[in-house]
């Protein structure tokens, strides 16, 4: 038996005449930068958002970067960061010409600690990033006011989050800009390369148009420096299919993570909490173990493909360790050593899973 971590040419396979015909319908069309398809998904994806406004833009580090430039974020700025989340969230602040400060997580929610961003503010502090890690809504009711407080704006980093509520409400609407990654092993992936940025405001979502085509609103005239980060009439007609079936893959998804819930019973494994405020996305499901790397080893042998989000914190990557080597955020240096991630693909069978929960109760 050979366990995959995520299987994304089976999603293919159970969606290729709708995704094979719109493929060819955007091939026909002679249309191959933005245009009509873009314009569609962009609607919809908003629609299911529960939000007026979606940009496509070309992926999601690039959606981060147009969320802080679109607010004016920028050299000498400060930008509250969590220590546990995949480096893009990072990267977007430091390629703005701000500074990353990284704020440990709740070891609960393993989201960034709303007790603890007050603490990181500086007169510099601009702007708090909030990630939905591993699919799981921050308590954002929490950050909302500190960020009123201080005069910051809020960015959600919902790479993870897609279709996931937070409150009955879908993410999507709730802080000034919302960025979005359809990486192909996101809940919501396109085959390639694609990203979105969701708001309330018609004004901020009109500069995130002019800024990801080279700021440019109409041919030819740039009123701002702009980028060239635009979201794929190919991949925007894939995404437009899948996000029919997004809710029914994360509820597929939802269902492995039961078993897992009812079926896991080895006393040494720490499983997901759900916090009452949330409906997770289930992108992610991550137990800790303190021995990980033997577990992962016993998972592996059992033709169980496990891995681990994320090995390395950012402020221990070599991109950042100089400014950041001495940097103390035990929960993430933690959460590093012990996470590990199971299988949960949607086209995953219960048997699989099943099968999967008796490795990890063998392995106590
Ligand atoms: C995937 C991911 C991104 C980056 O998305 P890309 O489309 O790969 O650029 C950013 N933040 C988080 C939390 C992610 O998981």
């Amino acid at each position: 038996m050979r366990i995959p971590f995520l299987d994304i040419r089976s999603g293919y396979l159970e969606l290729k005449p709708e995704i094979d015909d719109a493929v060819s319908r955007v091939l026909h069309s002679g249309c191959y930068i933005h245009g009509a398809e873009v314009e569609a998904f962009e609607k919809s994806f908003a629609e299911f958002a529960e939000v007026p406004y979606a940009v496509g833009v070309a992926n999601g580090l690039d959606a981060l970067v147009l969320c802080l430039e679109a607010l004016g974020i920028g050299y000498g700025d400060e930008v509250i960061v969590p220590s546990n989340t995949f480096i893009a969230t990072w990267l977007a602040v430091t390629h703005c010409g701000a500074t990353p400060v990284p704020v440990d997580p709740d070891v609960v929610t393993r989201n960034i600690d709303p007790a603890k961003i007050e603490a990181a503010i500086t007169p510099r502090t601009r702007a708090i990033i909030v990630v939905h890690l591993y699919g799981f809504p921050a308590d954002l009711d929490l950050i909302a006011p500190i960020a009123t407080k201080h005069h910051l704006k809020v960015i959600e980093d919902a790479a993870q989050a897609h279709g996931a509520r937070y409150k009955g409400a879908r993410i999507g609407g709730y802080s000034d800009l919302v960025a979005w990654s359809f990486y192909p092993g996101k809940n919501l992936g396109a085959f390639g390369d694609g990203g979105a940025i969701t708001c309330r405001d018609i004004v901020i979502s009109e500069k995130l148009k002019a800024l990801r085509n080279y700021g440019s609103r109409s041919k030819y005239q740039h009123d701002i420096k702009g980028y060239n980060s635009r979201l794929d009439p190919l991949q925007a007609a894939v995404l437009r299919i899948k996000l029919k079936y997004l809710d029914d893959w994360n509820w597929r998804r939802a269902g492995i993570c039961n078993v897992y819930m009812n079926e896991i019973s080895n006393p040494r494994v720490l499983l997901p909490t759900v916090s009452e405020f949330s409906d997770p996305a289930w992108h992610l499901f991550v137990i800790q173990h303190d021995d990980r790397d033997q577990l992962q080893k016993a998972l592996g042998s059992a033709g169980i493909e496990t891995l681990v989000h994320y090995p390395i914190p950012p402020h221990r990557q070599k991109a950042y360790s100089a400014k950041f080597g001495a940097a103390i955020l035990p929960v993430a240096e933690r959460l590093a050593k012990t996470v590990l991630s199971l299988p949960i693909s949607p086209h995953l069978s219960k048997a699989k899973a099943l099968e999967i929960a008796r490795v990890v109760n063998d392995n106590a």
